[in-house]
């Protein structure tokens, strides 16, 4: 049989030596994934000296807290997870699970029963760290397979707190199964096994992390989250290389706002960085995910469209000012209109400079015909 409170001795100081390391390398690196891993085992270590308490009056209360802080751990785990993919977790979808747990572990009586709301802990455990598995499974690594060993772990925890579910609920916390092969102390083991791979991978997982956090900053435009016009370029050659290999042609639309000027000199620049997030975020919610669009410099833009066909560009164009007018401008300002300059090519030879100036062309001449329009290239004799 396993020593319960040696084991617990054990995973308390493994847990506390790591939670003190990540928070060291976390002051110096502000890796978010180092961070929520730092809130996961603080979460850890006060979950279980809550439990220190069952026995007394105060296993009332310390009971469901404890309980809680065990799966705001797990769902810390998955926050966590999610940073490495620069994707952030809603507060709420955060707090649901160790909510969840409490109101199920206050509703069984928790005064004298020591696994009250166990299944919803054992559930809402294994929920966490599915959750993280299925990020972790998502994660597009350049270069380093660091996360695989953490995915692994976090499988293997996951099933463990299925079966410890199943057999909760087949036979309760005094069976002979549950005992024997679900018990706190194998749960120790288990979690041990997972602090070990998640200290074993934190260094890489945390630079990799700042790397992509990084390239992330160098290729978007701050304002509207758009590619800078370096990354368009760079992209959009290597999508006309591709189109034009698979015998597809592509489109491209430069797009500037009409007397844009004006709006800064009339509303102030506040209002006018409105009109151009405003401008982006219409564009964004009109095109294909696999278009790509890029802020080409100060009011104007530009859009790369898979498949040369003008007719198409036209209506995205119409939907994209649609969209911009029908959003809510702050104050009492209206957003301005907006002039298109589409060009168009088949698998032929244009390349995509070539293609920008003609629609640079084309964005001249919609602005000389009175704005508010737009111009396709291919149109003209
Ligand atoms: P047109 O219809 O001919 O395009 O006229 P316009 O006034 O839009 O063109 P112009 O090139 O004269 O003015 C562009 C203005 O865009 C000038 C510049 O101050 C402003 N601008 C450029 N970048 C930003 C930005 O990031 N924020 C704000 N608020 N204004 C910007
Ligand atoms: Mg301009
Ligand atoms: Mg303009």
């Amino acid at each position: 049989m396993l020593d319960t409170v040696s084991l617990k001795l054990v995973l308390g100081v493994v847990t506390l030596t790591l939670c003190c390391l990540f928070l060291r390398s976390f002051r110096r690196t502000r890796s978010p994934y180092g961070g929520w891993w730092c809130v996961a085992l603080a979460l850890w270590l006060a979950g279980n000296a809550s439990f220190l308490l069952t026995g007394t009056p105060q296993q009332v209360w310390a009971n469901p807290l404890g309980n809680a802080l065990l799966v705001a751990g797990a769902f810390s785990v998955w926050a966590g997870t999610r940073s490495l993919r620069l994707l952030p977790t809603p507060r709420l979808q955060l707090l649901a699970g160790p909510g969840v747990t409490a109101v199920a572990s206050v509703l069984e009586n928790p005064a004298v029963n020591a696994w009250s709301g166990g299944l919803v802990y054992l559930v809402m455990m294994g929920t966490g760290m599915a959750l993280a598995a299925r990020e972790l499974s998502l994660l597009k690594p350049r270069g380093s397979q660091a996360h695989r060993p953490l995915l692994f772990a976090a499988a293997v925890l996951v099933a463990y707190f299925l079966c410890r579910g199943i057999v909760y609920l087949l036979e309760g916390p005094a069976g002979p199964e549950f005992r024997s092969y679900f018990s706190p102390a194998v749960t120790c083991v288990f979690l041990i096994m997972l602090l070990i791979t998640v200290s074993f991978s934190m260094t890489e997982l945390s630079n990799e992390q700042l790397i992509n956090a990084l390239r992330e900053r160098a290729t978007r435009d701050g304002l509207t989250g758009l590619l800078n016009r370096e990354a368009f370029t760079e992209l959009a050659e290597q999508e006309c290389s591709r189109l034009k290999a698979v015998g597809s042609g592509s489109t491209v639309i430069l797009a500037d706002l009409d007397h844009f000027k004006a709006v800064n000199d009339t509303h102030g620049h506040a209002a006018g960085d409105a009109a151009i997030q405003a401008f982006a975020a219409a564009c964004v919610a009109s095109v294909r995910r696999t278009d790509l669009v890029g802020r080409y410099g100060g009011e104007e833009f530009i859009i790369l469209l898979g498949g040369a066909d003008p007719g198409r560009a036209s209506i995205i164009t119409a939907e994209i000012s649609r969209a911009l007018a029908s959003s809510s401008p702050p104050g009492d300002m209206t957003f301005p209109t907006v002039s298109y300059g589409i060009s168009s090519t088949t698998n032929e030879d244009t390349g995509l400079e070539q293609m920008i100036a003609t629609a640079d062309a084309a964005l001249y001449e919609a602005k000389a015909l009175g704005r508010n329009r737009a111009v396709s290239a291919t149109q003209r004799p």
